[in-house]
């Protein structure tokens, strides 16, 4: 998989797509799944060009990596979440099942969740 600019949250991000926005600061975006699997479901993601977790890890100024883990937190925390609980994840590539090109966690709450993974069906 590779970095398409032209990717729909690159695009939100360049203001060519609306987006229901929840919080942001210089370095991350966060804003309402368009299609939510949860009450809450909120996308966060960096404002810079990265593809996945392990190339925001490797490329990602500290600047940039604090201020993407900040916002998961605060996200959850504002959406009243901390208490409850609720799940964060980064579906990754082909196996993970990475649907847009552009780093993203999922945060998702508001109900139970469920088991981590659904059993693939042989
Ligand atoms: P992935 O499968 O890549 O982890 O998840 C992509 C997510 O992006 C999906 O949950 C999908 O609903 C969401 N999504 C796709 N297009 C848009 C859009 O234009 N706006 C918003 N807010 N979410 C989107």
């Amino acid at each position: 998989m590779m970095y398409d600019p032209n990717n729909v949250f690159a695009r939100i991000l360049r203001g060519e797509i609306p987006c229901k926005k929840v919080a942001e600061d210089e370095h991350t975006l966060a804003f309402h799944d368009i299609n939510p699997q949860a009450p809450v479901h909120v996308l966060v993601i960096p404002k810079g060009a990265y593809l996945s977790w392990d190339d925001f890890s490797a490329r990602a100024t500290d600047a940039e990596q604090a201020a993407l883990t900040r916002m998961v937190g605060r996200v959850a925390r504002e959406a009243g979440l901390a208490e409850t609980g609720y799940r964060v994840l980064a579906n990754t590539g082909r196996d993970g099942h990475q649907d847009v090109p552009h780093l993203h966690l999922h945060v998702l709450g508001g109900r139970p969740l469920g088991p981590m993974l659904q059993r693939p069906r042989d």
